[in-house]
């Protein structure tokens, strides 16, 4: 078969390293059953290893050549292949109890985890290599000064581990940057819940929206003095400053 020339837009670093791609399999430790879905199977690194462990694999890929490679290797019935963008893909229609893994293309990694984000009712965990930084922002904690928008919209529906750090040459061609794979479960709603997610969402936004400005100005319009003093906020606090639930608060007292 012809050699795969990496297509850059798709963010293709394929991973090359062995041990690496043994201690992802070992973090996700796929049972044969287990409804797995792979986002951006590539040339098959981190593919073929979990369908030797699984009676079926779900892959979501947008690049039609390495799509045509994967029908050539794989019987549907052992592999079923989704062909598109990831970004647009509806999760839900696969099933439940899902557990999401893929080395990700970095290009797209911000908007793809708002988007899986949104599949959080469908999924048992995910498993991701991503950027070193993008996972520095999603596990920050209020203080950190990549504590954002990503951390505070993951915290609220995940638990976030980080798991494995990954260099450069682990992968072909290189990327230009660190990586790490992170591990998402599904906090229990029971634990942290706004009365109306879109609300919140809207908050959070607005509040990061100019991250070194304090409250009072990012907020002005959405929550008043009386409304930081009953909640206890400090209108001259700055958006990192806040802790999750802090924003979940502020969203639930803005609903009636
Ligand atoms: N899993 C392979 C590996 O670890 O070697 C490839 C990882 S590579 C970083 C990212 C993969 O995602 C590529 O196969 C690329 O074609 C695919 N991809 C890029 N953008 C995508 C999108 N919007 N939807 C689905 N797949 C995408």
């Amino acid at each position: 078969m012809m050699k795969h020339i990496p297509r850059r837009r798709f963010g293709q670093n394929f991973l090359v390293d062995s041990g690496i791609i043994g201690a992802i399999i070992s973090a996700i430790d796929p049972r044969p059953d287990d409804t797995v879905v792979e986002i951006g199977p590539g040339l098959g690194a981190i593919t073929e290893p979990l369908l030797s462990r699984l009676a079926h694999l779900h892959v979501v890929e947008i690049d039609r050549d390495l799509i045509a490679r994967l029908k050539q290797r794989h019987s549907p019935a052992r592999l079923t292949i989704h062909e598109g963008d990831a970004l647009a893909f509806d999760f839900s229609g696969i099933g439940k109890d899902l557990r999401l893994v893929g080395n990700l293309p970095y290009n797209i990694s911000t908007p793809l985890l708002f988007h899986l984000a949104e599949y959080v009712d469908v999924v048992r965990d995910m498993h991701f290599m991503l950027q070193k930084e993008v996972v520095e922002r999603m596990v920050a904690v209020p203080g950190d000064g990549d504590f954002g928008r990503l951390s505070v919209m993951l915290q609220y529906r995940f638990h976030l581990e980080w798991l494995i750090d990954v260099p450069p040459d682990s992968f072909d061609p290189p990327p230009k940057v660190q990586s790490a794979v992170v591990r998402l479960i599904p906090r229990d709603t029971a634990e942290l819940t706004a009365k109306n997610v879109t609300r919140f969402a809207q908050v959070v936004q607005t509040a990061f929206a100019q991250r070194r400005k304090m409250l009072r100005n990012t907020l002005k319009g959405v929550l008043d003095d009386a409304g930081f003093a009953a909640l206890g906020i400090s209108p001259t606090l700055r958006p990192e400053d806040l802790a999750v639930e802090d924003y979940v608060r502020i969203a639930n007292y803005l609903e009636p």
